[in-house]
């Protein structure tokens, strides 16, 4: 959480590229002529940051996280904690059953008939060994 100009930053903004906004905004304020209310001013500096936000994310084109979640904004939270992780596991794609021959040193585990690495995006919209378990649950 970070704290711009008394605006609380809640969303999950920890990298490099939101620092330098903030910094450019820091450092670009002027005073202002008019008595403006608090609440506006906060309103309209987080809509400009999460602006310049998704421009920065739109460039993003080549990161695998883009196609997942293309809109800047918090998802849905499930009530249950490991239901949650498990969702958010499925999105970003690292499940243990993919990722886990990095942990131990494995070979990448393969689709059998496609003969292609076995990703969450693989399984769950592409194979065609799943296309009856994608009918009946989706
Ligand atoms: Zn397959």
């Amino acid at each position: 959480m970070c704290l711009v100009w008394g605006v609380e930053i809640t969303l999950h903004v920890c990298n490099h590229q939101f620092f330098m906004l903030y910094n450019a905004a820091r450092l670009g304020s002027a005073p202002l002529e008019h008595d403006v209310p608090y609440s506006d001013i906060c309103q309209i500096v987080l809509q400009k940051v999460i602006n310049k936000w998704q421009e920065l994310w739109n460039e993003q084109i080549h990161n695998k996280l883009h196609n997942v979640k293309p809109v800047i904004a918090n998802w849905p939270t499930l009530p249950y904690r490991k239901a949650d992780a498990t969702l958010t596991r499925l999105r970003v794609g690292h499940t243990r059953y993919t990722h886990r021959y990095l942990l131990f040193q494995e070979p990448i585990p393969m689709c059998t008939s496609c003969n292609i690495p076995n990703t969450v995006d693989h399984i769950l919209t592409k194979c065609p060994n799943f296309n009856s378990h994608r009918l009946r649950f989706f």
